[in-house]
Protein backbone atom coordinates (compact mmCIF):
# COMPACT_ATOMS: atom_id res chain seq x y z
CA UNK A 1 0.00 0.00 0.00
CA UNK A 2 1.43 3.21 -1.11
CA UNK A 3 0.87 5.78 2.19
CA UNK A 4 2.17 8.90 0.60
CA UNK A 5 -0.40 8.82 -1.83
CA UNK A 6 -2.90 9.50 0.91
CA UNK A 7 -6.16 10.51 -0.23
CA UNK A 8 -7.60 13.89 1.34
CA UNK A 9 -10.74 13.75 2.77
CA UNK A 10 -12.30 17.10 4.35
CA UNK A 11 -12.41 16.95 8.16
CA UNK A 12 -16.63 17.50 7.61
CA UNK A 13 -16.81 13.97 5.62
CA UNK A 14 -15.02 12.06 7.45
CA UNK A 15 -16.93 8.94 9.32
CA UNK A 16 -15.89 9.47 13.21
CA UNK A 17 -14.66 6.10 14.79
CA UNK A 18 -14.05 6.93 18.38
CA UNK A 19 -13.99 10.04 20.55
CA UNK A 20 -11.65 10.02 23.68
CA UNK A 21 -10.52 12.57 26.05
CA UNK A 22 -8.30 13.73 23.91
CA UNK A 23 -8.04 12.08 20.90
CA UNK A 24 -10.35 11.44 18.14
CA UNK A 25 -10.41 8.50 15.70
CA UNK A 26 -11.82 8.91 12.00
CA UNK A 27 -12.39 6.63 9.14
CA UNK A 28 -8.64 6.60 7.43
CA UNK A 29 -7.88 6.74 3.64
CA UNK A 30 -7.17 2.89 2.97
CA UNK A 31 -9.45 0.10 4.19
CA UNK A 32 -7.42 -1.21 7.73
CA UNK A 33 -5.95 2.67 8.46
CA UNK A 34 -7.68 5.16 10.66
CA UNK A 35 -6.60 9.12 11.45
CA UNK A 36 -5.84 9.87 14.82
CA UNK A 37 -6.32 13.57 15.70
CA UNK A 38 -4.75 14.62 18.96
CA UNK A 39 -7.22 17.49 20.87
CA UNK A 40 -6.14 19.96 23.42
CA UNK A 41 -8.37 18.87 25.98
CA UNK A 42 -7.10 18.00 29.30
CA UNK A 43 -8.63 15.54 31.39
CA UNK A 44 -7.28 13.83 35.09
CA UNK A 45 -9.39 12.32 37.91
CA UNK A 46 -11.62 10.65 35.50
CA UNK A 47 -12.13 13.68 33.82
CA UNK A 48 -13.31 15.48 36.99
CA UNK A 49 -11.04 17.61 35.78
CA UNK A 50 -10.74 19.58 32.64
CA UNK A 51 -9.16 22.10 30.77
CA UNK A 52 -8.42 22.96 27.42
CA UNK A 53 -4.61 23.69 26.83
CA UNK A 54 -4.58 25.07 23.32
CA UNK A 55 -1.34 23.91 21.30
CA UNK A 56 -0.82 20.56 23.42
CA UNK A 57 -2.55 18.31 20.83
CA UNK A 58 0.06 19.64 18.42
CA UNK A 59 2.98 18.87 20.48
CA UNK A 60 1.79 15.66 21.57
CA UNK A 61 1.35 14.55 18.15
CA UNK A 62 4.62 15.50 17.35
CA UNK A 63 6.67 13.64 20.33
CA UNK A 64 4.14 10.81 20.02
CA UNK A 65 5.29 10.37 16.32
CA UNK A 66 8.83 11.16 16.85
CA UNK A 67 8.28 8.19 19.28
CA UNK A 68 6.81 5.39 17.51
CA UNK A 69 8.74 6.23 14.26
CA UNK A 70 11.91 5.47 16.37
CA UNK A 71 10.27 2.62 18.00
CA UNK A 72 9.22 1.67 14.59
CA UNK A 73 12.87 1.79 13.47
CA UNK A 74 14.54 -0.34 16.27
CA UNK A 75 12.02 -3.12 15.58
CA UNK A 76 9.32 -2.60 17.80
CA UNK A 77 5.86 -3.24 16.07
CA UNK A 78 3.65 0.03 16.34
CA UNK A 79 0.15 1.29 14.92
CA UNK A 80 1.99 4.72 13.41
CA UNK A 81 2.09 5.55 10.28
CA UNK A 82 2.92 8.25 9.27
CA UNK A 83 1.84 12.18 10.84
CA UNK A 84 -0.28 13.95 8.45
CA UNK A 85 -0.60 16.98 9.86
CA UNK A 86 -0.36 19.15 12.84
CA UNK A 87 -2.96 17.11 14.57
CA UNK A 88 -3.21 14.26 13.08
CA UNK A 89 -1.70 11.05 12.23
CA UNK A 90 -2.17 7.69 9.93
CA UNK A 91 -2.36 4.95 11.81
CA UNK A 92 -3.03 1.08 11.36
CA UNK A 93 -6.67 0.28 12.97
CA UNK A 94 -6.16 -2.72 15.69
CA UNK A 95 -8.01 -3.85 17.78
CA UNK A 96 -7.53 -2.37 21.39
CA UNK A 97 -6.95 -4.91 24.50
CA UNK A 98 -8.81 -3.29 27.17
CA UNK A 99 -5.59 -2.63 29.24
CA UNK A 100 -3.60 0.08 30.12
CA UNK A 101 0.41 -1.15 30.58
CA UNK A 102 2.29 1.12 33.17
CA UNK A 103 6.20 0.68 33.46
CA UNK A 104 7.58 2.51 36.33
CA UNK A 105 10.84 2.72 37.14
CA UNK A 106 10.75 5.38 39.88
CA UNK A 107 7.84 5.61 42.56
CA UNK A 108 5.67 8.31 42.20
CA UNK A 109 1.48 8.50 41.69
CA UNK A 110 -0.53 5.88 43.05
CA UNK A 111 2.49 3.25 43.74
CA UNK A 112 3.69 5.84 45.76
CA UNK A 113 0.26 6.33 47.54
CA UNK A 114 -0.59 2.55 48.11
CA UNK A 115 2.59 1.16 48.99
CA UNK A 116 3.73 4.04 50.96
CA UNK A 117 7.00 4.64 49.18
CA UNK A 118 8.51 8.28 48.99
CA UNK A 119 8.21 9.48 45.15
CA UNK A 120 11.25 9.99 43.83
CA UNK A 121 12.79 6.56 45.56
CA UNK A 122 14.27 4.40 42.75
CA UNK A 123 12.63 1.11 42.27
CA UNK A 124 14.64 -2.39 42.64
CA UNK A 125 13.64 -3.23 39.43
CA UNK A 126 11.43 -1.68 36.80
CA UNK A 127 7.82 -3.14 37.49
CA UNK A 128 4.92 -3.45 35.21
CA UNK A 129 1.44 -3.38 36.25
CA UNK A 130 -1.81 -3.47 34.40
CA UNK A 131 -5.39 -1.45 34.59
CA UNK A 132 -8.59 -2.41 33.27
CA UNK A 133 -9.57 0.46 30.91
CA UNK A 134 -13.20 1.38 32.10
CA UNK A 135 -13.86 4.90 32.79
CA UNK A 136 -16.97 3.54 35.26
CA UNK A 137 -15.20 1.49 37.58
CA UNK A 138 -12.01 4.04 37.43
CA UNK A 139 -9.39 1.90 35.92
CA UNK A 140 -8.75 -0.10 38.63
CA UNK A 141 -5.29 -2.04 39.02
CA UNK A 142 -5.93 -6.00 37.89
CA UNK A 143 -3.25 -9.16 38.02
CA UNK A 144 -2.93 -11.42 35.45
CA UNK A 145 -5.25 -13.95 36.92
CA UNK A 146 -8.49 -11.37 36.34
CA UNK A 147 -6.97 -10.90 32.84
CA UNK A 148 -6.94 -14.01 32.05
CA UNK A 149 -9.97 -15.35 33.81
CA UNK A 150 -12.24 -12.26 32.15
CA UNK A 151 -10.61 -12.95 28.79
CA UNK A 152 -9.30 -9.90 28.27
CA UNK A 153 -5.90 -11.00 27.43
CA UNK A 154 -4.56 -14.51 26.59
CA UNK A 155 -1.43 -15.38 28.41
CA UNK A 156 0.50 -15.36 24.99
CA UNK A 157 -1.08 -11.86 24.61
CA UNK A 158 -0.07 -10.67 28.19
CA UNK A 159 3.96 -12.04 27.92
CA UNK A 160 3.54 -10.47 24.22
CA UNK A 161 2.38 -7.42 25.56
CA UNK A 162 5.29 -7.53 28.55
CA UNK A 163 7.95 -8.35 26.15
CA UNK A 164 6.61 -5.00 24.37
CA UNK A 165 6.64 -2.99 27.72
CA UNK A 166 10.30 -3.80 28.74
CA UNK A 167 11.96 -2.78 24.74
CA UNK A 168 9.42 -0.01 25.16
CA UNK A 169 10.61 1.18 28.54
CA UNK A 170 14.40 0.48 27.73
CA UNK A 171 14.18 2.64 24.57
CA UNK A 172 12.71 5.18 26.16
CA UNK A 173 14.93 5.21 29.75
CA UNK A 174 17.70 5.84 27.08
CA UNK A 175 16.03 8.39 24.69
CA UNK A 176 15.00 11.05 27.80
CA UNK A 177 18.22 10.25 29.46
CA UNK A 178 20.63 11.44 26.76
CA UNK A 179 18.41 14.94 26.83
CA UNK A 180 18.36 15.16 30.75
CA UNK A 181 15.11 13.88 31.71
CA UNK A 182 14.50 10.59 33.74
CA UNK A 183 11.85 9.06 32.76
CA UNK A 184 9.80 7.88 36.26
CA UNK A 185 6.64 5.99 34.61
CA UNK A 186 4.73 5.81 31.69
CA UNK A 187 1.39 4.12 30.11
CA UNK A 188 0.97 2.52 26.99
CA UNK A 189 -1.62 0.44 25.37
CA UNK A 190 -1.49 -2.73 22.97
CA UNK A 191 -3.61 -3.65 19.80
CA UNK A 192 -4.28 -6.58 18.04
CA UNK A 193 -3.52 -6.51 14.33
CA UNK A 194 -5.03 -8.52 12.41
CA UNK A 195 -2.86 -9.51 9.16
CA UNK A 196 -4.03 -12.00 6.64
CA UNK A 197 -4.59 -15.19 9.05
CA UNK A 198 -2.57 -13.55 11.37
CA UNK A 199 -2.85 -12.11 14.67
CA UNK A 200 0.09 -9.83 16.70
CA UNK A 201 0.19 -7.86 19.31
CA UNK A 202 1.78 -4.09 18.60
CA UNK A 203 1.89 -1.01 20.88
CA UNK A 204 -0.70 1.70 19.86
CA UNK A 205 -2.53 5.13 21.30
CA UNK A 206 0.28 7.36 22.50
CA UNK A 207 3.33 7.72 24.58
CA UNK A 208 3.55 11.60 25.33
CA UNK A 209 4.33 13.98 28.35
CA UNK A 210 0.41 13.21 28.64
CA UNK A 211 1.20 9.33 29.23
CA UNK A 212 4.55 9.46 30.60
CA UNK A 213 6.00 10.78 34.29
CA UNK A 214 9.26 13.10 32.95
CA UNK A 215 11.15 14.70 35.58
CA UNK A 216 14.46 17.03 34.62
CA UNK A 217 17.43 15.40 35.76
CA UNK A 218 18.98 18.35 37.36
CA UNK A 219 16.14 20.06 38.69
CA UNK A 220 14.12 17.32 39.12
CA UNK A 221 11.22 19.66 37.47
CA UNK A 222 8.22 17.88 36.41
CA UNK A 223 7.77 17.79 32.82
CA UNK A 224 4.45 16.09 32.19
CA UNK A 225 0.87 15.93 32.77
CA UNK A 226 1.65 15.98 36.62
CA UNK A 227 1.65 19.86 35.84
CA UNK A 228 -1.60 19.74 35.15
CA UNK A 229 -3.12 17.12 37.44
CA UNK A 230 -1.37 19.07 40.28
CA UNK A 231 -2.25 22.65 39.08
CA UNK A 232 1.90 23.40 38.96
CA UNK A 233 0.88 25.61 35.54
CA UNK A 234 3.26 25.88 32.57
CA UNK A 235 2.52 22.51 31.01
CA UNK A 236 2.59 23.75 27.29
CA UNK A 237 6.11 25.36 28.30
CA UNK A 238 7.18 21.99 29.77
CA UNK A 239 6.10 19.96 26.69
CA UNK A 240 7.39 22.71 24.28
CA UNK A 241 10.65 21.89 26.34
CA UNK A 242 10.28 18.41 26.30
CA UNK A 243 10.02 18.88 22.13
CA UNK A 244 13.01 21.41 21.95
CA UNK A 245 15.64 18.39 23.66
CA UNK A 246 14.02 15.85 21.28
CA UNK A 247 15.15 17.98 18.52
CA UNK A 248 11.53 17.89 17.38
CA UNK A 249 11.16 21.47 17.81
CA UNK A 250 13.73 24.41 16.69
CA UNK A 251 14.21 27.09 19.02
CA UNK A 252 13.12 29.70 16.57
CA UNK A 253 10.21 27.93 16.52
CA UNK A 254 6.93 30.12 17.57
CA UNK A 255 4.98 28.78 20.66
CA UNK A 256 2.48 25.75 19.66
CA UNK A 257 -0.96 27.53 19.76
CA UNK A 258 0.30 31.03 19.63
CA UNK A 259 -2.04 33.25 17.07
CA UNK A 260 -0.96 34.43 13.43
CA UNK A 261 1.98 36.42 13.47
CA UNK A 262 1.61 39.59 11.94
CA UNK A 263 4.80 40.28 9.68
CA UNK A 264 5.97 44.04 9.51
CA UNK A 265 7.32 45.00 5.68
N1 LIG B 1 -1.39 7.13 33.22
C1 LIG B 1 -2.04 7.46 32.04
N2 LIG B 1 -3.40 7.32 31.97
C2 LIG B 1 -4.13 6.86 33.01
C3 LIG B 1 -3.47 6.55 34.21
C4 LIG B 1 -2.10 6.69 34.28
O1 LIG B 1 -1.41 7.86 31.07
O2 LIG B 1 -5.37 6.74 32.87
C5 LIG B 1 0.08 7.27 33.31
C6 LIG B 1 0.50 8.43 34.19
O3 LIG B 1 0.69 9.59 33.41
C7 LIG B 1 1.80 7.93 34.76
C8 LIG B 1 1.65 6.42 34.80
O4 LIG B 1 0.60 6.10 33.90
O5 LIG B 1 2.86 8.25 33.88
C9 LIG B 1 1.32 5.88 36.18
O6 LIG B 1 0.22 6.56 36.71
P1 LIG B 1 -0.31 6.29 38.18
O7 LIG B 1 -0.75 4.87 38.29
O8 LIG B 1 0.72 6.74 39.17
O9 LIG B 1 -1.64 7.10 38.30
P2 LIG B 1 -1.95 8.62 38.60
O10 LIG B 1 -1.06 9.08 39.69
O11 LIG B 1 -1.73 9.29 37.29
O12 LIG B 1 -3.39 8.55 39.00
Amino acid sequence: MDFNKTRYIPMSRRRRIYEGKAKTLYEGPEPGTLIQHFKDDATAFNAKKHQIIEGKGVLNNRISEYIFQHLNDIGVPTHFIKRLNMREQLIREVEIVPLEVVVRNVAAGSLSQRLGIEEGTQLPRSIIEFYYKNDQLGDPMVSEEHITAFGWATPQEIDDMMALAIRVNDFLTGLFLGVGIRLVDFKMECGRLFENDMMRIIVADEISPDSCRLWDIKSNEKMDKDRFRRDLGGLLEAYTEVAKRLGILVDQDRPAGSGPVLVKS
